[in-house]
Formats: structure tokens, C-alpha cells, sequence
């Protein structure tokens, strides 16, 4: 293989020889994933970028070059690799998807650039904003309305498909129409994703990106979650006007996306700390103790410390008639809170 750049490649070789037989069927995980895909009726491959690059490090290379092109054959690999496991779910599903994660590096939100469009990137951020579902239309399905022969046509990234001007069949002008319940629609969410607040040089507002999540990714993340995504940085053309500067938006096509779960931090309790905990239970204070334990550098506000104080020992409330009683409402408190809340709230 030539260098991707100039390397004319037929989608078929990429399919076939690259990535099902030279990478999925000849890797152990990726077939038990696949497995996996049919037991679990998945309909997405994610592969780390690490292991195809160890496996074939031109099609890695190929893979960021030329992302729309690769993760098209590697879908279509992957649609091939469960047709012949299950030939009856390959035909219930109409999309499946190949998935990278794991890129090489990560590129600062606010260093996204011109040189990245049509590039696959990994951006790591903060979701601050998304929007409800909607729908997406894929592929549209005009019919003639004179002889009723249907036409297909898949929905470019941007821009708006036009209905073809002749009927195909029987020349018929302008007798195309849009056929709805033909057309394939995917669900579609857009995101917005920030800079993390430690990337944020001082005295500067965070910058984002807008994101758009399709199909299987819609909803796998919520505002608040620290991400990191993988895609296509795309222009918006819509954008482009007559008589306004030639200036557009980019976004972000999402291949793949990933939450960085915070790990919850075990705390173990020794007999040494329950006997410590047993005796400050004990103490005629230790509710003042707790309170006075919120946040000590902020003077005063103790009604604000009593009451982060209460809320960080609850837990599920126990029913929402006791919800309005303190000492009734939690259910569920580490040792030292309940001792506090019996001690306090109960009288006993
Ligand atoms: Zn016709």
C-alpha cells in the first residue's frame, strides 16, 4: 500500500482484506465481540485504535487520514461478520456501526483548527448542554407519482437532498415526491461539549464544540459527564448564504464517546476508626462537630453547613410522606450520621 493520501482504495479490499479478514476474524477479542454483538443484539464494534494500529498501521494511518471512508468499510465489515453468524439479525438491523476508541492523543477544545476538518480527532470535555432526540432523516425515498418507481437517495452529513427534477422510468417532470414511511430516519441528539474547567487558561471563557450523537450513541450521555469523544470534525454548509462572507461552523460527527466515570472511592472503615466513631457519637457536641467539619475555612453560614451537613449523610428517602421529618426521612447512613441523626433528630 502506498501512502493514504495517494493510495486510490477500492472500499471492497478495504472490507475484505483489511478489516474483517485481516483484523476482526483474525483477532480472538474482536470475535468474541462480534459474539457478543449477536448474543446482546448490539449493533456497535468498538475497537481500540491501539489494537488495529499494532495489526495494520497503514489502515491505522488510513483511519485518521480518511476516517468517512474507513469507518464506512469497517461498518460494512461488521455487517458482513454477523450476516454470517446470524443471517436473520443482519437483516432485522439496519445499521451496525465500527467504533474506535483510544486515540493516540487527545486535542484541546481550544485548539481545534482548520487542519483538523474531515480529520478523526479525540476531544476530551464536559457536556453542558443537550438537546431531546429527534430524528434524522438518512435516506430519503422519492416515488413518481405518474408510474410510482421509487428512487433512493442517502442523505449527505449536510445540505438538503432535492428530489430528483425527471422520473428515472418515465420522464415524467417534476412528478417526484417524498415518501415518508419509505425514507430511513436515526435518532439524533446534539451535545454541547466544554473545555474541562483544569484545560481553562486564566482569565479566559471556556470555548466548546457542538457534537451530534446518531443512532445507538443517542442519550449514552448526559449533561454533567466528563467525556471524551471520538470523530469527524465537520462543516456546517448550511450555513453558507448569498451575500454573506464564505465563513462557516464545524462540528463534531461522534464515532464514539465514552464517559469518564469517577471512581467511587471505597472507604474502609478499621476497628480502630469505629471505635473513634463510637466515642465521637458519644460526645453531647458531636452534632456541632459535624456541622463545624463543613467546609471550617468559611466563617459563619451555619444554617448552609447544618444543612449540607444533613444532605450529605441521606440517602434514599424512605417514603415521601416522612420526607418532610429530618430524623425519619434517610434510610440509609454511614455509622457516624446515624449515630448523629439519632443522637439529634430522635433523642435517643
Ligand atoms: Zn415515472
Amino acid at each position: 500500500m502506498t501512502t493514504p493520501e495517494t493510495a486510490e482504495v477500492s472500499l471492497d479490499s478495504l472490507i475484505q482484506g483489511g478489516l474483517r479478514g485481516g483484523f476482526i476474524e483474525s483477532s480472538d477479542r474482536y470475535v468474541d465481540e462480534i459474539n457478543n454483538m449477536i448474543i446482546q443484539r448490539k449493533r456497535s464494534l468498538v475497537i481500540d485504535f491501539h489494537d488495529l494500529l499494532i495489526s495494520n498501521k497503514d489502515l491505522a494511518d488510513m483511519l485518521l487520514e480518511r476516517p468517512q471512508l474507513v469507518i464506512q468499510a469497517g461498518s460494512e465489515a461488521v455487517r458482513q461478520a454477523i450476516t454470517e453468524r446470524d443471517p436473520e439479525l443482519a437483516k432485522s438491523v439496519r445499521n451496525f456501526y465500527m467504533r474506535f476508541r483510544r486515540l493516540p492523543e487527545s486535542l484541546p477544545i481550544r485548539r481545534l483548527r482548520s487542519e483538523v476538518l474531515g480529520k478523526l480527532i479525540m476531544v476530551e470535555g464536559i457536556i453542558t448542554r443537550q438537546t431531546p432526540p429527534k430524528h434524522y432523516l438518512r435516506r430519503s425515498v422519492f416515488r413518481c407519482s405518474q408510474c410510482g418507481y421509487e428512487v433512493e437517495i442517502p442523505q449527505p452529513t449536510t445540505g438538503f437532498v432535492q428530489p430528483p427534477k425527471r422520473c428515472p422510468k418515465c420522464g415524467a417532470l417534476n412528478s417526484m415526491v417524498f415518501v415518508e414511511e419509505r425514507s430511513e430516519f436515526i435518532d439524533w441528539q446534539k451535545v454541547i461539549v466544554q473545555e474541562k474547567p483544569e484545560e481553562l487558561p486564566p482569565g479566559q471563557l471556556p470555548r466548546s464544540i457542538e457534537a451530534i450523537l446518531l443512532d445507538d450513541l443517542v442519550d449514552t450521555v448526559k449533561p454533567g459527564d466528563r467525556v471524551y469523544l471520538v470523530g469527524i470534525m465537520n462543516l456546517d454548509l448550511a450555513d453558507l448564504r448569498k451575500g454573506k462572507p464564505p465563513v462557516v461552523s464545524s462540528f463534531m460527527e461522534v464515532n464514539y464517546v465514552e464517559s469518564q466515570q469517577r471512581e467511587l472511592v471505597e472507604i474502609e472503615i478499621t476497628p480502630e476508626d469505629e471505635k473513634r466513631i463510637l466515642e465521637l457519637s458519644k460526645m453531647p457536641d458531636v452534632r456541632e462537630r459535624i456541622i463545624k467539619s463543613i467546609a471550617p475555612s468559611i466563617y459563619g453560614m451555619e444554617d448552609i453547613k447544618e444543612s449540607i451537613a444533613a444532605y450529605s449523610s441521606a440517602a434514599y428517602p424512605r417514603s415521601t410522606q416522612t420526607a418532610l421529618g429530618l430524623g425519619v426521612t434517610y434510610t440509609y447512613c454511614s455509622l457516624a450520621t446515624q449515630v448523629w441523626l439519632r443522637r439529634s433528630c430522635l433523642g435517643s
